[in-house]
């Protein structure tokens, strides 16, 4: 058995105990083993007569590697027979329908013997579904209509997972000697938000023609490698376990911008870039910039050069869509892209009082570790029941608690710079704590080299130690306010009256129609209290579409008001869009983004945020939370009546 087999085996286990509602740790310690495994360069299978060495892969414990020795010995293993005899592998597939949580897919299949989509489809349409507890008519429709979007999804892949591969797989080719650089080309590069495959273009002295044989080679045989499509001479064709495609390009240092600047694409703009081209007397292709008249190569080895050669200023792979931004090249007016160290806060989180992991302090930690300057804690509301959201009485109590966590965390901050600048290490352990989260700030593995993860700098910045302390930290207390069916909010304006941020959305009757949604939202804006309109359109990122709206009336709205719309950082969400978002502009909206966090880790989303910004043209100034103080930020939000 081998290893990609074995990780599958892992992961579908993971999967089958997400059905049978098991405790998330023992389901991640499966998904994180299933990772560990397809990593691993050697193949497990040669090891289980030495159960010591499988304990040494990180991710991998006592009874895990038990697991492993039991896989490869029977072909399966305990746990797995058992909850076979429960549930059928393709069920798996369900949990990805909207509204088919764990629970709902083990009561159809204990009910109708209902274990795939196909299945579900036809029990669906033949209105069995109806007479199941609480899935009626419209659970039907949204299921139905699930099913049609997932298949047409199904071989698209979200960002953040895209990235996390290219990820992955750089380190691995990495590995080989004589190779310098690996960049994602393609839709990744410039930002979609899905992908449809991966173009990894690698250079370095191991690429050039004359040895790249053996490079090529090390490639063909990575671990992650599922079924290996292609081998040439330079470039190797594969699939991962997910079904994922990802083409692997070796390339000489001396035509590698050429590569990069024709593999990122899009197609409209290289089609509009060789006209310019043309018109000069040049031809672009893959391997180099030509005079037409004597084939001299004009540029080859960077994309700056290619581009300046033909006299334009470099564009950033986000704006490469051919919506103008060759004319403003060759203007010099395109604009100075935001990046991630233009932000100084973030203002969307959720911690343990609703469905957030986390408690305040730690998420503020987190923040602080991240290099930022201030933070809202925005918990939901009590009409999201499931999430444990906040009443009246519950939020003013939770708003307490907040400040409370502020006051002490600057009084933290303050004594931990007077302990650094006397050269005395902090004696409490609250103290001794911060400190250490701060100072052990990530570089995470991998962070330096690689071109795809722009949060260095920032992590950087946040780095520099005791100097660098942001004495004034700001926890601003906040909500999530639900907007009502009918456009209330789901709070009292008392209470409302009392917090920093009040991000008002939506998050249920999704079907109301285009008029009565617009209508809806336009009331949340008129309370004088929403300063902030979270994910503007509802869409979930291939699992589910915007909710009807008329945007533009929205936009406008909110930019006479003064409330400011949100980029949702999520990459489920990426809620404005780039072209939302560019439409935002022109309205003349105040932007912010936010990660809606829901555990600290998930402060890392902005990464997958920004780009999107980037792909909206937006620039530091675009953005309110890019005030270097919350007092700053403060001033520019809608004023409280
Ligand atoms: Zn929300
Ligand atoms: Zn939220």
């Amino acid at each position: 058995m081998d290893n990609i087999t074995i990780a599958r085996l892992l992961d579908e286990t993971a999967a089958l105990l997400e059905i049978d509602a098991a405790d998330p740790f023992r389901i991640r310690s499966y998904r994180r083993a299933a990772e560990a495994v397809e990593q691993q360069t050697t193949q497990l299978a040669t090891l289980v007569a030495e159960p010591k060495q499988l304990l040494a892969i990180a991710g991998i414990g006592k009874g895990m590697a038990a697991n492993i020795v039991d896989l490869v010995a029977t072909g399966t293993m305990p746990l797995r027979e058992e909850l076979l005899t429960k549930y059928k592998p393709t069920m798996l597939e369900l949990l990805r329908l909207p509204g088919m949580g764990p629970k709902t897919v083990a009561l159809i299949w204990s009910a109708l013997q209902v274990a795939d989509i196909d299945a579900l489809e036809t029990a669906a349409k033949e209105g069995h579904l109806n007479k199941l507890p609480r899935m009626g008519e419209k659970f039907t429709t949204k299921l139905l209509k699930g099913i049609e979007d997932y298949r047409k999804n199904s071989s698209r892949f979200r960002i953040d997972q895209a990235r996390e591969y290219a990820d992955r797989i750089s380190d691995l080719i990495r590995a080989f000697p004589g190779i310098d650089e690996i960049t994602p080309a393609g839709s990744l590069r410039r930002g979609r938000e899905t992908v449809g495959d991966l173009d990894l273009l690698v250079t370095g002295p191991a690429c050039e023609a004359s040895v790249v044989a053996a490079a090529v080679e090390h490639v063909a045989s990575l671990p992650l490698i599922d079924k290996l499509l292609a081998k040439g001479q330079n470039k190797v064709s594969f699939t991962l376990r997910n079904n994922l495609q990802v083409d692997v390009r070796l390339l000489p240092r001396a035509s590698y911008g050429a590569a990069l600047q024709y593999f990122t694409g899009s197609k409209m703009h290289n089609v509009a870039l060789r006209q310019r081209a043309i018109k000069r007397g040049l031809t672009l292709s893959e391997y180099a910039l030509l005079r037409l008249e004597d084939n001299n190569i004009v540029a080859a080895a960077t994309e700056a050069e290619i581009y300046n050669a033909l006299d334009l200023d470099y564009i950033p792979p986000e704006l490469r869509e051919n919506s103008g931004e060759l004319e403003a090249a060759a203007s010099h007016t395109l604009p100075h892209l935001i990046t991630i160290e233009d932000i100084r806060g973030d203002l969307h989180m959720h911690t343990d009082a609703t469905d957030g992991r986390d408690t305040i302090r730690q998420m503020a930690e987190a923040a602080l570790a991240r290099g930022l300057a201030y933070i809202a804690i925005t918990d939901h509301s009590k009409n999201l029941a499931m999430t444990n959201g906040l009443d009246d009485v519950r939020a003013l109590a939770h708003i307490k608690r907040i400040r409370e966590v502020d006051a002490e965390l600057q009084q933290d901050l303050s004594e931990l710079a007077d302990a650094l600048a006397k050269d005395t290490p902090p004696t409490n352990s609250r103290l001794a704590n911060l400190w250490t989260q701060l100072k052990n700030l990530p570089p995470r593995p991998g962070l330096e080299n690689s071109s795809s993860r722009p949060e260095a700098a920032h992590f950087a910045a946040a780095a520099e130690g005791p100097a660098s302390l942001p004495l004034n930290f700001r926890v601003l207390p906040g909500i999530e306010v639900d907007i009502l069916a009918d456009g209330a909010l789901d709070l009292d304006d008392s209470t409302l009256a009392q917090m920093d941020i009040v991000i008002a959305s939506v998050h249920g009757h999704f079907n109301q129609t285009i008029e009565e949604m617009t209508a809806r939202v336009l009331r949340a804006l008129e309370n004088p209290y929403t300063r902030i309109l979270g994910h503007p359109t509802g869409r979930k990122v291939l699992s589910r579409e915007p909710y009807a709206i008329h945007i533009g009336q929205i936009l406008k709205r909110a930019a006479e008001l003064g409330v400011a719309v949100e980029h949702n950082a999520s990459p489920a969400r990426a809620d404005l869009n780039d072209l939302h978002l560019r439409l935002a502009k022109e309205h003349g909206c105040k932007i912010v983004i936010n990660t809606d966090a829901h555990a600290t880790e998930e402060l890392d989303q902005m990464r997958h945020g920004i780009t999107q910004l980037r792909r909206a043209w937006l620039t530091k100034e675009d953005l309110l939370n890019t005030q270097p103080t919350a007092e700053s930020l403060l001033t520019q939000l809608r004023p409280k009546p």
